[in-house]
């Protein structure tokens, strides 16, 4: 047999996918990608196409980025691993903290904790954010807050300030004292409220009333992504995460942004922090940290952090991870910071952003079943897909797959996810690679 038929064949039986029903894999075997250049990427049968999901959200320099492949590779001849742990620390690893204290992350955030990952960095945050409270004196602020639609990964803690029941049923119970706070999603909310400002208000009336209801002494944080990603990518008003900001500080809650998506220049600013100017307490990054090269992520601290933690011999943080401050993934980190700042990654981002949310709005007129597209800030969008635009009626799963299929076929990769097809390309993305993947939708809405 040849060995292409045989991984197509066998892989729903030798792996179980994250995200996937194992029967759903064997049943319709996934795209097997055994290559990449540049923004594309190829498949097992020679069938290459622009990758419009950057991998997942991660790959924002493009797969070919040499000089992050030399940085890995220096890196593993040099000091391929030393730990963190008390008493030992690694070169790149401070470097790393340096320059992301210093070029990326707000003022006033000038430490780092490093991780493995997305849901490593947000368990991180929310033991911080618990600890920082026994610290002061306050140990009953212990509960969480955060929005429905968001998502936070999978770790028992991330999965609990997860804002969708999807993530959560199987598991539950999960972590008690996490509560939710509708998302300033316009196109669906409990509110029927279409304005964007006027929903931002209401929802953080919504925050108001229950912080009132919990009592703010019980609650340690808040976390929210900046722009809801996974969840259908839905960007609140301007002016929402100031003003959750200024809830949270007037009522001594901490404020962690989850930027797991938005860091490094997806938005079309280095960070969700930076685009809606606030400074959130604790910033939780990861994918395109390393442009998805390897498992990699860092929580940003905020001055209060650093006033409780540090002078405080006591305060030892009882937490951490084997690859915390990996030398190559800091070593990639590294490369990909240098990389991001020379090409101008970020002003691209918010360019082709700009042309690929047009586009899908284009798109939009002439398809019924777009009941919606949202994005506008850089390189994230979706369009979330309806079969009774009258009645918003989602999109049954089939029709979405047709769409996904021949858009595939067209020319791009992209993602669906419940009603929402999510574009999220690398930020190195050209003018031409952008019409392609607009023309591939229209093809892939035609057929639907
Ligand atoms: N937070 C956000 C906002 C995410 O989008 C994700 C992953 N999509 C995570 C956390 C979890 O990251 P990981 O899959 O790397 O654990």
């Amino acid at each position: 047999m040849k060995k292409s038929n045989f991984l197509k064949e066998n892989n729903g039986r030798l792996m179980w996918h994250p995200m996937t029903s194992p029967q759903d894999s064997i049943d319709n075997p996934p795209k097997i990608i055994t290559q990449s250049s540049g923004v594309t990427i190829t498949d097992i049968d020679g069938h290459c196409v622009v990758d419009g999901v950057g991998g997942l959200w991660n790959v924002n320099l493009g797969y070919s980025c040499q000089p992050v492949k030399d940085a890995i590779t220096d890196q593993l001849s040099r000091l391929p691993y030393y730990s963190t742990f008390r008493g030992t620390s690694n070169d790149v690893a401070i470097e790393l903290s340096y320059e992301l204290g210093e070029f990326f992350a707000p003022d006033g955030m000038s430490r780092s904790f490093f991780t493995s990952g997305g849901s490593d960095s947000v368990e991180t945050a929310l033991r911080l954010a618990r600890q920082y409270h026994k610290l002061r004196g306050d140990p009953g602020r212990v509960k969480f807050l955060s929005l429905k639609k968001g998502y936070h990964g999978t770790h028992m803690g991330a999965a609990s300030v997860n804002g969708n029941a999807n993530f959560r049923n199987a598991y539950e119970p999960l972590l008690p004292g996490c509560f939710h706070i509708p998302a300033p999603y316009t196109y669906r909310n409990p509110f029927n409220e279409t304005d964007p400002q006027k929903l931002a208000q209401l929802c953080v009336a919504a925050l108001e009333d229950e912080i009132a209801f919990q009592g703010a002494n019980t609650i340690a944080a808040m976390i929210m992504e900046p722009i809801l990603g996974a969840g259908g990518v839905i960007p609140p008003h301007p002016s929402f995460a100031p003003m959750v900001r200024d809830i949270c500080e007037r009522n001594g809650i901490l404020l962690i942004t989850d930027e797991v998506i938005t860091a490094y220049g997806r938005t079309g600013a280095w960070s969700g922090a930076r685009l809606w100017g606030i400074q959130p307490d604790m910033m939780c990054t990861a994918k395109a940290i390393t442009n998805g090269f390897f498992p990699f992520g860092a929580v940003m601290l905020g001055d209060k952090m650093v006033e409780v933690f540090e002078g405080n011999p006591a305060a030892k943080i009882a937490h951490g991870y084997t690859y915390s401050g990996h030398p190559v993934g800091a070593a990639a980190a590294l490369a990909c910071l240098a990389e991001t700042r020379r090409l101008n990654v970020v002003d691209n981002a918010a360019a082709r952003g700009t042309q690929l949310f047009e586009g899908c709005k284009a798109l939009m007129e002439k398809y019924d079943i777009i009941g919606d597209v949202r994005g506008g800030y850089g390189l994230m969008t979706a369009i979330e897909m309806v079969s009774d635009r009258a009645t918003k009626k989602p999109i049954d799963a089939d029709t979405a797959a047709t769409v996904q299929e021949v858009t595939y076929q067209a020319g791009a990769m992209v993602r669906v996810s419940g009603p929402n097809l999510i574009l999220s390309p690398p930020l190195v993305l050209s003018e031409q690679d952008t019409t392609t993947i607009l023309s591939a939708l229209d093809a892939g809405f035609k057929a639907a």
